[in-house]
């Protein structure tokens, strides 16, 4: 063992660690030597504060958490900072952590909508706003964004992250990254971000959240590490684990990729927190022995900080299991290190409380609601409209019914992890189209059906102070007359625009389903409302694709809204009537059927021997919309791509343009895309892969040169047999358009030997 060496440090010394003259690094060394085993325990400890303060004083006291999460009141926040900067031996700030997901006070889309907008500067706004907000209220971090590449739409958290795709992906990252933590940690008004949930977590068997994943390394690499690579090479302060075993070892504990792949190969400097309870997890994933042995085996693995609910078990038996040989000393150093340095960096150790009044003033700025409704608008998809059956006409239909049971929620404009429900501010797509009105129209609305998880949600036991209960389940007389309310609206009305899709608890965490279908009786309010021979205009609200059955082809126009935020009535009311055209596109293929899962468009194969198309002889082998897809009120054409140069030489860079003409009469937003396609090498690739997208508005008739560099990094991809990266000669395809079916075309030739290029 290495008890000899474990002395309690005098704290009588003068103390270099208070001298803000000194790098963070160095302070954090020279606390780190001053404190005791319980100390540096504590301070891998997290608690989630669900109780009051005089509850958690106590536990602050005794200093057996060094950040706790959870709790979002400037005041509780500062006296719980006075605690530990008062009434504890060394004095050591608590850092605050917290779900900043898509917002904090103000709300803007849900990560996958803003992955829509294919837009990182517009993201990259939405999270600054969202981490001074945050900022605001004495929170110091937050775990965002979430980074996990979704191919299956049946697991409920694809709408936190940003879709399918490793470079869609990669951009959103280093946006959202840049966004929270501005140019360097420690920027006032700016959060430390943690990018989640490393790595795997979407690949969960059949969906099932917190199932096991298995995946081979190129998978890991080529698809699922980038957007982790893109935040880390963004600064980004912190990671957290995953919970799930990744080939039958649970991530919290996954030396081979906490360790060797995230700072060996990644550079990753920061903490690493594990989820909610990950590390205690190991005990009921079969792995741990006991909580004590789950505390050292995370930690001798790379995870650093452990995330609890109630005791932490590092806290609680850490120091034991360093003075019993368990655990070096210098390991749980290793962990302490980066949490110290990161308070440091945040300017704790000198301003550790926060402006509770200053919160009032930052929480209501309107600049932010402004934000919001740039990012809701951009987010929107466009996904069906026939006989330009959108926009419409102001003032064209006297009488307007908005009906669906997303239609007047605020809630449901949300989507999950917003928390609280009820805040005024937010605008739903009722209100939305009444202000959008005025006095030019009668404009009601009505829910029709209600929409219920057969399971409760997890969130229904988290109590957040003045949010209102989710409403009870409707009886049968209450769903009956409901029902028949909402048809005699719609009978009176001269226009309905119907929401259909999800509420908000029907996806994010806890939240997969098995098949995909609208839930609840949406279907049949669809075909009553339909067969009225009303004009019927369809705004669907979801966090995943879902099926869209007679929708499809009986509704002339759907516009997707996911969940839009605070100001997401207002985005689609404006998109509906044309003040705004909708320009984001799928940042996920829509399938078809639920039985097609997973789906996505960087597949390996063009060709199965007996034909693409025949691959299931019951429906078509394609998606409903494909990755990258989505409509305008104008139309766009793209030149074939124009290679300059020809061939792509080592270390060197080639310039691919198109020349993008809006050739209808309003103007409107197209995002050009670009996709390759390696045709032979020491491995299959995939039939196209991003490489590239740009979100321009031209006006009617504007023409415009859009054009991108590609160089080794976008031909370079993880080879399994090689183990590393490599870049494979010979010819390549290029395509450029307004979808991953693009159709526009060229080659281009990657020159010299194959090779290994590191990132
Ligand atoms: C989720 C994380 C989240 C954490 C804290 C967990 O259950 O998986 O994404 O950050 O809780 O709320």
């Amino acid at each position: 063992g290495n008890a000899g060496i474990v002395g309690q440090a005098s704290v009588h010394a003068p103390s270099a660690w208070s001298n803000p003259a000194l790098a963070p690094e160095q302070r954090a060394q020279a606390l780190l030597r001053a404190m005791t085993l319980e100390e540096k325990a504590g301070q891998v400890s997290q608690q989630f504060m669900f109780g009051a303060f005089d509850q958690f004083a106590p536990i602050v006291r005794s200093g057996k958490v060094g950040s706790l999460l959870f709790v979002t009141d400037p005041a509780i926040i500062n006296r719980l900072q006075k605690v530990a900067v008062e009434e504890t031996r060394l004095k050591i700030p608590l850092i605050f952590g917290y779900d900043v997901i898509h917002g904090f006070r103000t709300i803007f889309p849900v990560p996958i909508g803003n992955a829509a907008s294919w837009d990182p500067a517009s993201v990259e706004r939405v999270q600054g706003v969202a981490a001074a907000e945050a900022r605001a209220v004495g929170l110091h971090w937050a775990f965002s964004p979430m980074l996990d590449i979704a191919r299956d739409p049946r697991w409920g958290r694809i709408v936190e992250g940003a879709g399918e795709d490793p470079f869609l992906g990669a951009a959103m990252a280093r946006a959202q990254v840049r966004g929270l933590q501005g140019p360097a940690i420690g920027t006032p008004g700016h959060v430390i971000a943690g990018p989640k949930h490393f790595a795997g977590y979407a690949t969960a068997e059949g969906g099932r959240d917190y199932d096991s994943v298995y995946i081979s390394d190129t998978q890991l690499y080529n698809v699922i590490l980038p957007p982790f690579a893109a935040a880390v090479q963004a600064g980004a302060g912190n990671i957290m684990s995953a919970y799930m075993d990744v080939n039958d070892v649970p991530a919290v504990a996954n030396h081979w990729l906490l360790t060797d792949v995230l700072r060996g190969q990644m550079g990753f400097e920061g903490w690493v927190v594990s989820d909610a309870n990950g590390t205690k997890n190991q005990v009921i994933q079969n792995f741990a022995r006991d909580e004590a042995d789950a505390a050292v085996r995370s930690i001798a693995a790379g995870n650093d900080m452990e995330m609890s609910f109630g005791p932490a078990a590092s806290a609680e038996t850490l120091a034991a299991s360093v003075r019993a040989g368990k655990l070096l000393q210098a390991t749980l150093d290793r962990a302490v290190l980066p949490i110290l340095t990161a308070k440091f960096r945040m300017g704790l150790f000198e301003q550790p409380f926060v402006d509770e009044a200053a919160a009032k003033t930052i929480l209501s700025d309107p600049a932010h609601r402004a934000v919001a409704q740039i990012a809701a608008e951009r987010a929107l998809v466009l996904l069906k409209n026939d006989d330009g059956a959108l926009p419409l006409v102001v003032g064209a239909n006297k009488r307007v019914a908005v009906i669906g049971a997303m239609a007047n929620s605020k809630r449901d404009t949300l989507g999950p992890w917003a928390f609280q429900y009820d805040l005024p501010e937010t605008v739903t797509v009722f209100e939305g189209v009444r202000d959008r009105l005025g006095t030019g129209a009668t404009v009601e609305t009505a829910p029709g059906v209600q929409l219920k998880r057969n399971v409760p949600s997890m969130f229904e036991s988290i109590t957040i102070p003045g949010a209102a209960k989710p409403e009870p389940r409707w009886d049968v007389a209450r769903a009956q007359g409901e029902f028949e309310r909402a048809l005699a609206l719609a009978k009176k009305s001269d226009l309905v625009i119907l929401t259909l899709g999800e509420a908000e608890d029907m996806s994010g965490e806890g939240a997969s389903r098995a098949d995909l279908k609208l839930p609840g009786e949406q279907l049949k309010l669809f075909d009553a409302i339909a067969a009225l021979g009303k004009k019927v205009v369809v705004v669907t609200m979801s966090g995943r694709p879902l099926e869209l059955d007679q929708v499809l082809d009986r509704a002339p126009a759907i516009l997707h809204a996911w969940y839009g935020g605070t100001r997401g009535g207002t985005a689609v009311a404006r998109a509906l009537f044309g003040d705004v055209n909708p320009g984001g596109k799928l940042p996920v293929t829509w399938p078809r059927t639920v039985g097609q899962v997973p789906i996505y468009y960087a597949h390996n194969t063009t060709h199965s021997p007996k034909g693409q198309a025949k691959r299931y002889w019951d429906i078509p082998s394609t998606p409903q919309f494909e990755f990258g897809y989505g409509l305008s009120y104008t139309s766009f054409t793209m030149t074939d791509p124009v290679v300059g140069g020809g061939t792509l030489a080592p270390g060197a860079t080639i310039r691919v343009s198109t020349e993008v003409t809006n050739t209808g009469t309003r103007a409107g937003d197209e995002v050009v895309q670009l996709y390759i396609h390696q045709r032979a090498g020491r491995a299959s690739r995939p039939v196209r892969e991003l490489k590239g997208f740009q979100r321009i508005t031209l006006q009617p008739g504007e023409r415009r040169s859009v054009s991108f560099d590609l160089d080794e990094s976008s031909v370079r991809y993880w080879n399994g047999a090689v183990r590393n990266w490599v870049v494979d000669p010979g010819t390549f395809d290029v395509w450029v358009g307004a979808s991953s079916t693009a159709t526009s075309h060229a080659t281009f030739t990657v020159g010299g030997q194959p090779r290994v290029v590191r990132g």
